[in-house]
């Protein structure tokens, strides 16, 4: 009946239009914005009203608060769906604008690219050829090269922005691991799969390195096992004399030392791996570099902090993740090469979309860069927007503002005999544990046990990780909102509660 009725021939009836009013079109203006207005005002209602990070709600409340909706019952109108939404989902979000969030790399966002969404999901351009996406190819290719130039990678850089820091570190490898494999054997990975010797193939990362390294290895066909894990520094950083003893230990053993993985600004120190010193080694044993600076890409910004990267413009790929810290709406991330015909590797034709006889100088194709999506968001354009609103010096103050707080933190936790910190940081992750001076039996369950309950309360949120098999609690600074003032309250509370579990 409901495809009857919509081929109702030409005229406009009453029920026609009831059909059509939830489609994006010229005449469902006034739903659009009725419905736009609607979710607005829930966002609006949720920045007044959460003042905790979260609402301490417990899996199973929601759980079942979920199962319960009958999906097959559509509701009204957009006032009866936006009050479910904000009952199932937004009165229990986490609020990562508020200071007292202060756990994973999850950054508040910026106006402007808030207001890039709407477009972008609106009209809703497709990144992947330009009969679908036109401007939003340009605008993305900008983005690239701007990002490229921050890098100092010279005008032969070239990247595509991905859907996360994991998927970027994922085309550095397969990078790494194609180019190896045609220079050194002739071996063509991308057609003929994997040569026999691919099981000896190895990367070197810190053992602080993120864990998508290990997972990429393994969908790359290498195994987890292809990473070696570099020991690092008092101050977590990569041992870059333990890596070159690794690298020849390898080649001693028989393997085939393939690829370096730096990180500029560690998930758990937020540390960065000694650039230069790597980058010697990487040309020295004709290793492919990769820097994954999915965290530290906001010092590119800094006009303070900019020195800290030193030596990231001798990599041959970057990551770097927009939706860490450049604040930016997720998701937004990008992957950047030096030299881009390197990045030529990662194209495939298909004659639908972008046949082999195509001249991409005049009708470009994105797609031709991109290896795990070919329909691709427009999420350049948050970027964009953000920069010729905002500017980039704007930015990097807000990367020196966090820096600044953080290196404050760190001397209030190192003047507390209550606490322990592991290391200071480069960036605004800060690893520490309540350690007070009399004996207590178990410091790691007394952590988590600090961490759970704060949670549950919705007053602070903490992050974690372990350390040489010992659970510490972690602070990661990544809004420039928080002050001293805050971090100095959130280790008084995490303090009290400490004090207030040992009894
Ligand atoms: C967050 C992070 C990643 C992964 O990025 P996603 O965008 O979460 O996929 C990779 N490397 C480092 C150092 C990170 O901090």
């Amino acid at each position: 009946m409901f495809t009857e009725q919509l081929s109702i021939a030409n005229s406009r009836t009453q029920l026609q239009d009831t059909l059509l009013k939830d489609i994006f079109y010229e005449g469902s203006a006034d739903e659009y914005k009725q419905a736009t207005e609607q979710a607005r005002e829930a966002v609006l209602h949720f920045l007044e009203h959460n003042k905790q990070p979260f609402s301490g709600v417990k899996p199973a409340t929601i759980k079942a608060a979920v199962a319960a909706v009958n999906l097959d019952a559509p509701l009204q109108n957009y006032e009866e769906l936006m009050a479910e939404v904000y009952d199932l989902y937004i009165r229990h979000a986490t609020a990562f604008h508020l200071p007292q969030y202060i756990a994973h790399l999850n950054c508040p966002v910026v106006i402007p690219a808030l207001a890039a969404e709407v477009i972008i999901a609106a009209i809703n351009s497709s990144q992947d050829t330009y009969d679908q996406s036109a401007g939003g190819t340009f605008i993305e290719r900008r983005m690239v090269e701007w990002t490229c130039e921050q890098l100092g990678f010279g005008d032969q850089g070239d990247g595509i922005f991905t859907g996360g820091g994991s998927q970027s570190n994922l085309m550095g490898l397969l990078l790494a691991r194609d180019h190896f494999a045609w220079r050194k054997d002739g071996v063509n990975i991308k057609q003929d799969g994997l040569p026999p010797q691919a099981h000896r193939y190895r990367i070197f990362a810190a053992d602080t390195a993120h864990f998508s390294n290990q997972k990429n290895a393994s969908l790359l066909g290498l195994g987890e096992q292809a990473v070696i894990k570099v020991k690092t520094d008092h101050r977590f950083r990569m041992d870059a004399a333990a890596l070159r003893q690794l690298i020849e230990a390898e080649l001693a053993a028989g393997n085939i030392p393939i690829a370096i993985v730096a990180t500029a600004g560690t998930t758990d120190f937020g540390n960065i791996d000694p650039l230069p010193a790597i980058a010697a080694l990487a040309a020295h044993y004709q290793l492919w570099l990769h820097v994954d600076a999915a965290y530290g890409c906001g010092l590119l910004l800094s006009g303070k902090n900019r020195h800290l990267l030193h030596g990231i413009e001798l990599a041959d790929s970057v990551t770097v993740d927009y939706h860490k810290s450049f604040f930016q709406p997720i998701s937004s991330s990008a992957f950047l090469v030096k030299h881009r015909e390197t990045l030529k590797i990662v194209q495939h034709h298909a004659d639908y979309l972008n046949p082999a006889e195509q001249d991409y100088e005049e009708l470009p194709a994105q797609i031709n860069k991109s290896i795990t999506q070919s329909t691709r968001r427009f999420d350049a354009l948050k970027l964009w927007c953000t920069l010729r609103l905002m500017g980039k010096e704007k930015l990097g103050m807000y990367t020196d503002k966090m820096i600044d707080t953080a290196a404050a933190t760190a001397a209030a936790l190192q003047q507390d005999a209550d606490f322990e910190l592991l290391s200071d940081s480069d960036l605004g992750v800060l690893v520490f544990r309540f350690a007070p001076a009399r004996v207590v039996a178990d410091l790691s369950a007394l952590n988590l046990s600090i961490k759970k309950s704060l949670f549950f309360d919705g007053t602070i949120l903490v992050a974690s990780t372990k350390v040489k098999g010992e659970f510490y609690l972690k602070f990661t600074i990544l809004n420039p909102l928080t002050t001293i003032t805050h971090t100095r309250e959130m280790l008084e509370a995490i303090k009290a509660r400490g004090f207030e579990l040992i009894g």
